[in-house]
Parts: structure tokens; sequence; C-alpha cells
């Protein structure tokens, strides 16, 4: 698991991999990867 935040809003979201939407704002602008954490879900 690692921590996301997101850009719009600044809520942050723990996920295996980068969200596509927030679930806070429903902003898809983008995550911010607040751990060491992998760009893409494999
Ligand atoms: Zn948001």
């Amino acid at each position: 698991m690692a921590d996301w935040k997101c850009s719009e809003c600044g809520h942050s979201k723990e996920s295996r991999c980068k969200p596509k939407k927030c679930p806070e704002c429903g902003s898809s602008k983008g995550f911010a990867k607040a751990e060491n954490a992998p760009e893409t879900c494999e």
C-alpha cells in the first residue's frame, strides 16, 4: 500500500496503485505520490 494525495483537494488515499479519480472531490487531475509506490499497476 502507498499513500496518494489528490493534487486538487489534498485528500489522501491509500491504494496499491495510482487512483484514477479522487473519491473526495471527483477530480481526475492527478494524484501525487506520497510514498514510494509504483506509478502503474501491474
Ligand atoms: Zn480530490
